[in-house]
């Protein structure tokens, strides 16, 4: 019942050039075994208009990664995309949460609270991230840091806006460093944070898809979304690549 869905955060890489070599060739293999899986980008925001252009009449959706936390369409708040600016250009999804974002721009479980609840209003899906450093693994925090990271949001976020969304469980050590958890490692978060869902918002449960993401490549994708509550993945590196992007799509 859950359609897996393969995201690619290309994060703050690209050029015009490399985008539209990048753009041809997943419309080119798209043909091949990639239809049971839902296909979608995120490229750095300047360059959302090129990819629009290029996916416009695909089955690739596109989204960004990420959106001010300010109220409203316009207004006062230099260097910053609104969500309704991101839903004028087409996009389907918003990341929300990264731990990129998280640690690097000091985003707290309240903002991304308050982010999240700006995209469902929008009537985009929101694809939350949520994951624990590799001091919080080895000190058995896993399931309290991404409770309280899913928490933060079911219960700052109005219930109405609780009724389409994804979440990425991301573990930090895992990404961009080679390091992936084990297909037993992520199931077991995933099961976990299914059951999360379950306690807080049950019709949600069996609906919501839970996407991995860590150094997710065409080499391990197919033991990783072999588990049974892992619905897709969030990829990073590995989505700059037109062929082995594709290749993971397949294995989903
Ligand atoms: P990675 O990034 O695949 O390069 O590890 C994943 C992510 O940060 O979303």
């Amino acid at each position: 019942m859950r359609k897996p869905l393969v995201a690619g955060n290309w994060k703050m890489n690209g050029s015009r050039t490399m985008i539209a070599g990048l753009l041809d060739g997943l419309t080119a293999g798209l043909t091949e075994g990639c239809d049971k899986t839902e296909i979608a980008v995120f490229p750095p925001s300047i360059y959302l208009s090129q990819v629009k252009d290029a996916l416009d009449g695909s089955s690739v959706a596109w989204g960004v990664q990420n959106v001010c936390t300010q109220e409203g369409e316009a207004g006062a708040y230099t260097g910053e995309t609104a969500v309704a600016m991101a839903a004028d250009f087409g996009c389907a999804y918003v990341l929300v949460g990264h731990s990129e974002r998280r640690a690097l721009y000091a985003e707290s479980d309240a903002v991304v609270a308050a982010k999240f609840a700006l995209i469902a209003g929008q009537n985009l899906v929101p694809v939350l991230c949520v994951g624990e450093t590799l001091e919080e693994r080895e000190r058995g925090e896993t399931m309290s840091v991404v409770s309280r990271q899913l928490g933060a949001v079911l219960d700052g976020v109005d219930a109405a806006l609780l009724n389409d969304f994804v979440i990425a469980y991301e573990p930090v050590w895992a990404i961009g460093t080679g390091k992936t958890a084990t297909p037993q490692q992520a199931q077991d978060v995933h099961a976990e944070i299914r059951g999360l869902l379950e306690k807080r918002c049950p019709d949600m449960a069996a609906r919501t898809r839970i996407l991995y993401g860590g150094s997710v490549k065409a080499s391990n994708a197919v033991d990783i979304l072999g588990q049974l509550d892992v619905d897709g993945a969030l990829v990073g590196g590995a989505s700059l690549k037109a062929e082995e992007f594709l290749a993971i799509c397949r294995a989903a």
